[in-house]
């Protein structure tokens, strides 16, 4: 789930109706204005009002895009009923666009809308990716139900700890509705990212059992590598990344690092995040042969001309 983060503060004409009285009372102690209240009380207060502008959309810009760009995928480490209240009730301060339970027999399964697509829901937090910041406002967040991993196992390396796996039919429901919004909106492929990649010195969802191979090549729902050229790559005697190569290839795809050229803390933590995405079989935030190879052959993909 996404950092909390304060509501958006009411408009005080929307949201202050005591305001009106107040109002009212001033202007009906001045001479003449009590007939013109009582008209417009009685008509409707645009009836009595001059139009101050017209709207004309005869001239439409060509130079705007879709506001949404992310499709930001999470777990919600909570039970379904949990997840549901977490991620509805004010004090909670949560949200998502879409929840994905678990544990129904209903078929098909449902899914909750619970913000619409229009709206900036509360999930993302604190993040990065490419030039954008605090992901909120250009993303879609869609909650999975699923528990992560075992309490207690907080300081057990990734692949150690026991993480609970996600159902055929959430796989199922994830695809779909991904596929969907990713047509509809444009969103492009290497955009559609977990929790843990845009914020990944915070967030670990939606963990290393969460399908992305299956979702790219069975629904063709986010980036991956061509595996052929990545096993060709491993093949090839290609130099050792130095650190600083290897922050400058990280934030060529789009994670948020800065090039320091030390293997800090920050590059331990943006590598580990990589490996949950594309190389979940080990999670350790170490550079070796085979996460270069990914990472090359998903720059090749991906950002060929950004070298
Ligand atoms: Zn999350």
């Amino acid at each position: 789930m996404g950092q909390r983060v304060r509501p958006p503060s009411a408009h005080p004409e929307v949201a202050g109706g005591r305001r009106w009285p107040s109002l009212f009372s001033r202007l009906g102690r001045r001479s003449g204005w009590h007939s013109l209240l009582s008209c417009c009380l009685f008509l409707g207060l645009s009836a009595c009002q001059p139009a101050s502008y017209r709207l004309d959309s005869r001239y439409a810009s060509a130079n705007q895009n879709e506001r949404i760009a992310f499709l930001i995928l999470h777990y919600t480490d909570e039970d379904d009923a949990h997840s549901l209240r977490l991620l509805t009730e004010p004090q909670y301060k949560v949200s998502a666009h879409y929840l994905i339970p678990r544990d129904t027999d209903q078929t098909p399964l449902p899914i909750y809308q619970l913000v619409p697509d229009s709206q900036r829901a509360w999930h993302a937090g604190r993040s990065r990716w490419h030039q954008y910041a605090g992901l909120n406002t250009s993303s879609l967040g869609i909650e999975i139900v699923n528990l992560g991993y075992e309490t207690g196992q907080e300081l057990l390396p990734v692949q150690l700890r026991h993480w609970q796996p996600y159902t055929q039919a959430q796989i199922a429901a994830v695809g779909a509705l991904a596929q969907e919004l990713i047509r509809r909106y444009q969103i492009p492929q290497t955009q559609v990212l977990g929790h843990s990649d845009v914020a990944p010195e915070r967030k670990q969802d939606p963990g290393p059992l969460f399908p992305w191979r299956e979702l790219a090549l069975q629904y063709g729902v986010g980036a991956w590598p061509d595996e052929a050229r990545v096993e060709q790559l491993r093949r090839q005697p290609a130099p050792a990344w130095d650190a600083l190569a290897w922050q400058q290839q990280l934030a060529r795809y789009g994670y948020g690092i800065a090039p320091s050229g030390d293997w800090d803390e920050q590059s331990r933590t943006v590598l580990s995040a990589f490996q949950l995405h594309f190389r979940p079989a080990l999670v350790n935030g170490e550079p070796d042969a085979e996460s270069q190879a990914i990472l090359s052959a998903l720059l090749e993909r991906y950002f060929p001309e950004s070298r």
